[in-house]
């Protein structure tokens, strides 16, 4: 399913709202003139509503905190029939994935090329769908995203990869963070903020479970679609450390095979980036390691990710 984090929800019991509002706004990103959108369609039946549309209402109560609203239960449970659009994880390297990215902008998606494509991404609000979802283009042609109406298009003829981690770096490399940083403070950030150590001497903090999670993938592929799962379970280990105000957290991560190392290796940075360039309080992650294979990868592509040569070549 496509909006798996909803699954929790279901049932939904009060204790949980408060977790339910701030992952919806962690999840869904709409068009900035959405409360006119939402006007237009608050009082439609559910049925009625397009995909889109339901996320703009859902992330109308989640700000707004109106608990009242019937219409939350009714869209979580028609959200969960959504199937999952993620692509399988290209097997590009990251020397390659960043060259795609730097190039990104110059692979527009305009209108007349839509008749030879038949899936779009969005490395805006990192929704990939069908062509025929689009229906409004800017005046340079520019296809926009039924989601979040930006030109952040690319399709898949253009042979990008498609698959979440690609969208989730390339938003980071063209977007400004919540406080305000681009991709080169970003990369500032991340030289000094990460440490990476096989002490033992470092107190880990939870995430025990979702460790565990982790460690179905120690032997076997990990599917495209566990890669936001990946990043929002690090990313959620992380918050606990910004909720309680430390300047300094600790992610331990036991993983024995070697399978897998550049894929983790790259949802760990990535996830790491994108709390540090987001967080108020933490700015300081140690990295303990003791797979000493796993340490000699994220080190590589750490190394590659805060590169000045890729810095240099950024649009802004
Ligand atoms: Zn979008």
């Amino acid at each position: 399913m496509k909006y798996w984090w909803l699954e929790k929800y279901q049932n939904l019991e009060v204790k949980k709202l408060p977790e339910l509002f701030s992952d919806i706004q962690y999840f869904l990103i709409v068009p900035k003139n959405y409360i006119q959108i939402y006007k237009k369609i608050e009082n439609l039946e559910i049925s009625n509503l397009s995909e889109e549309e339901m996320c703009i209402i859902l992330y109308r109560i989640s700000i707004t905190k109106n608990v009242k609203n019937c219409k939350l239960h009714q869209i979580i449970h028609q959200l969960l029939l959504i199937p999952d659009t993620s692509l399988p994880i290209s097997d590009y390297t990251l020397a390659e994935m960043i060259e795609e990215i730097k190039g990104l902008k110059e692979k527009k998606a305009i209108l007349e090329k839509i008749q030879f494509n038949n899936i779009a991404a969005c490395y805006h609000c990192l929704n990939i769908f069908y062509v025929d979802r689009i229906q409004s283009i800017n005046k340079k042609g520019e296809c926009l995203c039924p989601f979040c109406r930006k030109n952040k298009l690319y399709y898949d003829n253009e042979l990008i990869p498609m698959n979440y981690s690609f969208l989730f770096h390339s938003k980071m490399y063209y977007g400004i963070s919540d406080l305000g940083c681009n991709f080169s403070k970003i990369q500032k950030i991340l030289k000094k903020g990460i440490i990476i150590t096989n002490s033992n001497k470092m107190n880990s903090l939870k995430g025990k479970e979702f460790y565990r999670y982790l460690k179905k993938y120690e032997k076997k592929v990990i599917p495209s679609k566990e890669e936001s799962k990946i990043i929002k379970a690090i990313y959620d280990i992380l918050f606990l450390y910004e909720k309680k105000g430390d300047y300094q957290g600790v992610l331990e991560i036991n993983w024995e095979g070697n399978k897998n190392l550049f894929e983790i290796s790259y949802l760990l940075i990535l996830s790491c980036a994108f709390a540090l360039g987001n967080f108020f309080y933490l700015k300081q992650i140690f990295l303990v390691v003791r797979n000493e294979n796993l340490k000699k990868e994220i080190e590589k592509n750490l190394k590659q990710m805060i590169k000045k040569s890729y810095k240099k070549l950024q649009y802004n």
